[in-house]
């Protein structure tokens, strides 16, 4: 089948997440053929850097011929096993306890799922079930973050704060509540590190003060918010979020599905915070993108007060056809196999020339921001560095700039809010992380 016919049935019959349908009628589609390390190649034979890994998801990078290995064989031993009733499979066990053993002390309970959006939607439920169970059934509302991303399913959406998620859809519904980012640089005090995070906390405070704490079930963020536009929070955020929440009597959910896996650097961002939350969501990295997996990790005292709550015949009504797939249970055991024999260690080594690079860049003309940890960062444009002034959206900044980096060999993603974002895998070398930034201020200046 030829190229352009390829194109022609995607316009005509695949609808594209999070995609203009008329724009990709006009423009789409990019159409990837393989992987290789951090290399991706078109099917026109383009060979470009992937400084994204996918969706912040390839961790360890394409072509891990390991994985396939271990793919292909539990496939060949067990496709497919129901976790449902007293049903299991050897993987999907060993990587519950795989998970228990790196995660935060007391999450001790893992239910498995498809990805990050069913993980949310799996935790909307659980924190729903558990105060039911403990008698406390008024708790439902649920505050997060402006910024926030936590997916796009039905009711998870509604957490996620970005405007593309709400418009046209009925969202926010109304027990979903959003405080303020975070965001340093968009702070009036944003070069206060105590500042910026009391003013999270007391935005907190006031948020259930307002809807009344014995309503207010949980607060949901990511440790540094992603697609809102990688915005990273001051060090001891996270910790002082974690003692408010214990002060107002709600839990806190940690989503985790970007953040974990070592792309900030330690295999969790709460790790080097030393948090623990009530509830952890996983996904992405879990796999690292060669199979599709999520992980709700779930604290102890909520999992005892649940499962005491009802007779033994009575089921928790929540559960996945796929939830604990072996065949993505047996790539995650493989996965995580690679991050600790030395793929972390190299996202740590390579993390610092990302630094230096991030902090380099901000001296170009139309750089206001850069900010980063780990392998995980962003670059924010403005029109004047004084005053921060942004883009007018009609420029279509993101649009050209998607368009120049693509041309230019590097895939990044550029945000709405003019914010480019940066996560390579942990395989990359320093030789490909200048390439990166190459490519990336080639791109700039010819958007000057
Ligand atoms: N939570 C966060 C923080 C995410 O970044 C994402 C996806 O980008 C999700 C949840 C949803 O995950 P998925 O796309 O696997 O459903």
């Amino acid at each position: 089948m030829s190229n352009r016919s390829l194109a022609d049935i995607d316009r005509q019959h695949l609808i594209h997440p999070v995609s203009s349908f008329r724009g990709h009628q006009a423009h789409g589609p990019q159409i990837l053929a393989s992987g290789d390390g951090m290399w991706l190649t078109d099917i026109d034979g383009k060979r470009v850097l992937d400084a994204f890994a996918g969706l912040w998801c390839v961790n360890v990078g394409y072509g891990q011929q390991s994985i396939v290995d271990v793919a292909a064989e539990q496939m060949r031993k067990l496709p497919y096993a129901t976790g449902y009733f007293h049903f299991g499979s050897e993987p999907a066990i060993l990587l519950a306890e795989k998970l228990v053993s790196l995660s935060p002390e007391g999450l001790d309970h893992v239910y498995f799922t498809l990805g990050g959006s069913d993980a949310v939607d799996s935790v909307i439920r659980y924190i729903t079930h558990y105060y039911n169970a403990i008698g406390k059934p008024e708790k439902k509302q649920f505050i997060a973050l402006e910024w926030g991303y936590h997916g796009s399913s039905s009711t998870g959406a509604g957490l996620t704060a970005l405007g593309n998620f709400h418009r046209g859809f009925d969202l926010p519904r109304p027990w979903q509540h959003h405080i303020a980012s975070p965001y340093p640089y968009r702070h009036p005090e944003g070069h206060d590190d105590a500042a910026v995070i009391a003013h999270t906390v007391s935005a907190l405070e006031a948020k259930v003060a307002e809807l009344g704490a014995d309503t207010v079930a949980a607060f949901c963020c990511e440790p540094i918010q992603g697609s809102g536009g990688v915005i990273v929070p001051p060090r001891g955020w996270l910790k002082a979020i974690r003692e408010a929440c214990d002060r107002l009597g709600i839990l806190l959910m940690v989503d985790e599905v970007i953040t974990g896996f070592g792309r900030t650097g330690p295999m969790f961002a709460c790790d080097a915070e030393d948090v623990s939350p009530d509830f952890m969501t996983l996904a992405k990295g879990l796999t690292s993108g060669y199979s599709p997996m999520g992980a709700v990790l779930m604290a102890d005292h909520v999992f005892q007060a649940i499962a005491d709550s009802a007779p033994e015949a009575l089921p928790v009504g929540h559960g996945f056809t796929y939830s604990g797939h072996p065949v993505s249970a047996a790539v995650a055991l493989e996965v995580i196999r690679l991050y600790e024999d030395g793929l972390l260690e190299n996202g740590v080594r390579t993390g610092v020339c990302f630094a230096r690079h991030l902090e380099r860049i901000r001296e170009h003309p139309l750089v206001g921001d850069t900010r980063g940890r780990g392998l995980l960062g962003a670059i924010e444009l403005v029109t004047d560095k004084q005053t921060k002034a942004g883009f007018a959206a009609d420029l279509d900044v993101p649009g050209k700039l998607s368009k120049l980096t693509w041309e230019n060999g590097v895939i990044v993603r550029c945000f709405s809010n003019s914010v480019i974002g940066f996560a390579p895998a942990l395989c990359c070398t320093e030789e490909e992380m200048d390439q990166i930034f190459a490519r990336v201020e080639q791109s700039l200046d010819q958007l000057l």
